[in-house]
């Protein structure tokens, strides 16, 4: 679309951050997103630094009659951040956080990362739950839920957002919290970027550390499944435990013994909490499942356990399509199509993971946030990464059919939104919304009522 340039000069005159088009320098890294298949030429891209920024910017978008995409931390697998007809509203400049630690309260900015939330509380001893990779948005994780290592304790990043300030469709600030704007509170608690430009969040922090335990004990996949159905049994009764059971291949890396690499290993991968006793004795029976591949538990800063695993994937280095779906329980026979679908996978760089809920999560109530109903156990994920254009269609059609295998065990047709394929599945957004998804049009329809706000796990406005 042709924008004219007296137009976007305006727009530049009065911009605390920097306006660039096609052709610009810095544009071409500006519209760079994690998953490097993502190749989209928004019309402009509006690299704010404050509130008044991204309100001038959704004002610019409305007036020229374009959508809008919103970039938090890039990180999400569909590449919804960037648009190619369209205004990119790149947060990446807004960062700050402040930590109030007598209200325990961490105010963070639209485009923060979790190392910057990380670091932040962590000085006081506080943290809020975030996800496991230190570079990814705050942003994107939040509003579609946010499964971290704390879940077992404190729930979803969801469950700690206590308010937020949003930039809506027409350009103003509103406040969400449980006294203003509760609906607009209760949307953002998974209802994704439907709803405006999230410009600030609010979240609940709790005392953490800063030293914790780290488990990670590591199985070899021929071994055979038995220290995975000790590990579901195991935190069945220690749901205060939430963990992953990661699959993946042993890299050519020193830190593992030479004779593994290659191998197809899982780890069984979880932090905890209390004092180190409690700790230790927590975690011994899940390190001494069976004959180890390595096994890098111990006690370590909770800050660096956050960005142990950013190495693994590079910011833009490599091509991606990641696929899950809610499990109501994990029996054996689950167990051994996840490793199957392990050994199957044609990239040494895929992973793919079992989740279990953990205890916070699956007390909140399904109507008590847009995320919905919290009754299934697990989840599971089929993580495809690989380095080469020409393996793309051997490697979507893995995760694709590592998902479509899982779906008897599914948890109805529900998927966790945050790791939505490349987005194409309009009907799975439906599904994961379940009961609470009329409410949801309702609430866009009084907050971006044009729909504005669409690259995304859209959900259209009520009609
Ligand atoms: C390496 C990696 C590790 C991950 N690990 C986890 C994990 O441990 N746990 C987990 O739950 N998820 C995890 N995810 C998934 C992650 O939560 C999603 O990819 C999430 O969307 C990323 O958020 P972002 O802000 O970086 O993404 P972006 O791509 O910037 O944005 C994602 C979506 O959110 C919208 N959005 C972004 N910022 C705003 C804003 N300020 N206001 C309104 N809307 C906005 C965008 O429009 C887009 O639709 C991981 C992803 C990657 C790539």
């Amino acid at each position: 679309m042709d924008v004219r340039n007296a137009t976007i000069e305006d727009l530049k005159s009065d911009f605390a951050g920097s306006v660039l088009t096609d052709g610009d320098a810095g544009y071409d890294d500006a519209r760079a997103l994690w998953n490097a298949m993502i190749d989209r030429r928004p019309t402009l891209i509006a690299r704010c630094r404050n509130t008044s920024d991204v309100s001038r910017a959704v004002r610019f978008a409305r007036a020229q009659g374009l959508p809008v995409a919103i970039r938090g931390g890039g990180h999400n697998v569909a590449g919804h951040a960037a648009c190619d007809t369209g205004v990119m509203i790149d947060l990446s400049g807004m960062r700050a956080v402040q930590v109030d630690p007598d209200r325990r309260i961490a105010s963070v900015e639209g485009g923060a990362t979790w190392a910057d939330v990380d670091r932040a509380a962590q000085a006081f001893g506080l943290a809020t739950p975030g996800g496991l990779i230190s570079e990814t948005g705050v942003a994107g994780l939040t509003l579609s839920g946010g499964f971290g290592h704390l879940r077992g304790r404190h729930g979803l990043t969801i469950d700690n957002l206590v308010a937020a300030e949003v930039v809506t469709a027409d350009g103003t600030l509103v406040r969400a919290s449980a006294d203003e704007h509760p609906d607009l509170l209760w949307a953002l608690k998974g209802g994704g970027g439907n709803f405006g430009v999230v410009v600030r969040f609010e979240f609940a922090l709790h005392p953490i550390g800063p030293e914790v335990l780290f488990i990670a004990p590591i199985y070899a996949v021929e071994d055979g499944p038995g220290p995975i159905r000790a590990w579901r049994d195991y935190v069945a009764e220690h749901d205060e435990l939430a963990m992953i059971c990661e699959f993946s291949t042993v890299p050519e890396d020193d830190e593992f013994p030479h004779e593994a690499w290659g191998q197809k290993v899982f780890a069984l991968v979880g932090v905890g909490l209390g004092s180190e006793a409690e700790a230790e004795a927590l975690a011994a029976p899940l390190r001494d499942l069976g004959p180890k591949v390595a096994d890098f538990s111990g006690r370590m800063n909770f800050a660096d356990i956050q960005q142990l695993f950013d190495a693994q994937t590079p910011y833009g280095a490599m091509r991606c399509y990641w696929k899950a779906r809610y499990l109501t329980e994990l029996p054996d026979a689950m167990i051994d199509l996840a490793m199957e679908n392990a050994v199957r996978a044609p990239s040494p760089n895929t992973i793919s993971s079992l989740w279990n809920m953990g205890r916070a999560v699956r007390s909140v109530p399904a109507e008590a946030t847009a995320f919905g109903d919290r009754s299934m156990g697990w989840m599971y994920s089929a993580d495809g990464v690989w380095a080469n254009a020409e393996d793309d269609e051997a490697n979507i059609a893995w995760a694709r059919d590592s998902w479509t295998r899982a779906e008897p065990f599914g948890h109805g047709d529900r998927t966790y939104l945050n790791f939505p394929g490349h987005g194409e599945d309009a009907a799975l957004t439906r599904a994961a919304f379940g009961s609470g998804y009329d409410r949801l049009t309702r609430i866009k329809s009084t907050y971006d009522p044009d729909n504005v706000f669409r690259f995304n796990q859209n959900i259209p406005p009520a009609t």
